[in-house]
């Protein structure tokens, strides 16, 4: 049998003014204020924690060799995006990267 979509919503009206008037309009209200300040609250936090983890996370520095600003990952190495410079993170900034058990050599004439 058909029953008009219209009856059945209007009962569930009937029947959410009934809860209302049941339960009062403070607690309404009060968990609706409790979940709008949980929908503005918790991206606030997710924006709030993500920038925070960036920040922990990246670094921002001029390459030593072309001196173009770039922002990384930190990370162990990094590869300059300007020049493709192979760079390492010490104390935050960014440095020449040099193998283990390299020693750089400056070519030294002799007379
Ligand atoms: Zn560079």
């Amino acid at each position: 049998m058909g029953t008009a979509p219209g009856w059945r919503s209007g009962l569930g009206w009937l029947l959410l003014l009934w809860l209302l008037s049941t339960l009062g309009f403070g607690w309404l209200l009060r968990s609706l204020a409790v979940l709008v300040a949980l929908l503005v609250l918790v991206p606030a936090i997710a924006v709030v924690a993500g920038q925070w983890w960036w920040r922990q996370n990246t670094i921002a520095d001029a390459c030593p060799m072309c001196q173009g600003e770039f922002t990384a990952l930190r990370s162990t190495s990094v590869n300059c995006p300007h020049c493709g410079e192979a760079l390492t993170v010490v104390d935050r900034r960014f440095t020449r990267y040099t193998p283990p058990g390299t020693i750089e050599v400056e070519v030294q004439t002799i007379e």
